[in-house]
């Protein structure tokens, strides 16, 4: 059994989407005035490597908090798209392996040129989601759909696309770090922050390659 850490690493550096807030934190100590080190922390609830409720786009959709937990956590295949140059499309997803009856209640982890890319600043030519592709996701019947952009859609496109997931129960994540993840099957664990009524929140995320009862 392996786990792989798919989550970006915060900090000063990391990028974030135009428009979002800032990231920083203050390490804030006391211990030699004789308490402890607490230290603040302030970052957008989309910030890296994290998970979009359907508040995020409906105005009376689940908050992150109202997600059943389920959803987070469960088996997951991840489709090797890096040969896509522009938008992943309903072709390149049955090209990689999204096959019928193949991915229901399951999670799906689209692996594209965003992650060989890697993630050093805001990329704004970044690989997103065409329609057709979302419309047979969808048709799949999964839980939760993530990737290694910053978003499912276009930069500066309307959003369509994360409407007609929430629409059909797909929660999404989004930042993964997939650079040294192979295609295949694993069981996927992704908890958000359980932050009451908020739109998203960043989370850490792994992929557990193996017998995930030899954890034990
Ligand atoms: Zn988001």
């Amino acid at each position: 059994m392996k786990i792989y850490d798919v989550s970006q690493l915060l900090d000063k550096d990391t990028p974030i989407y135009p428009g979002n807030p800032e990231f920083s934190t203050i390490f804030e100590s006391t211990l030699t005035t004789g308490t402890s080190n607490v230290s603040k922390i302030t970052m957008g609830s989309h910030f890296a490597t994290h998970i979009d409720a359907p508040l995020h786009m409906e105005e009376k959709g689940f908050s992150i908090s109202d997600i059943p937990i389920d959803t987070f956590i469960g088996k997951c295949t991840v489709l090797d798209l890096t040969n896509v140059d522009v938008s992943i499309t309903e072709s390149d997803l049955r090209k990689a392996g999204l096959v019928e009856n193949s991915s229901s209640n399951k999670i799906l982890v689209l692996k594209t040129k965003n992650s060989i890319r890697g993630f050093s600043k805001f990329y704004p030519d970044f690989i997103y989601l065409d329609p057709s592709a979302a419309e047979y996701i969808v048709s799949r019947k999964i839980k939760l759909l993530a990737t290694d952009g910053p978003s499912v859609k276009k930069f500066h496109s309307k959003d369509l696309i994360h409407k007609f997931l929430f629409d059909n129960n797909i929660v999404i994540a989004e930042g993964l770090v997939l650079q040294n993840i192979e295609k295949g099957e694993y069981t996927f664990v992704g908890m958000p922050l359980r932050l009451k009524g908020l739109d998203g929140s960043p989370c850490r995320i792994v992929l557990i390659e193996g017998d995930f009862e030899s954890l034990n």
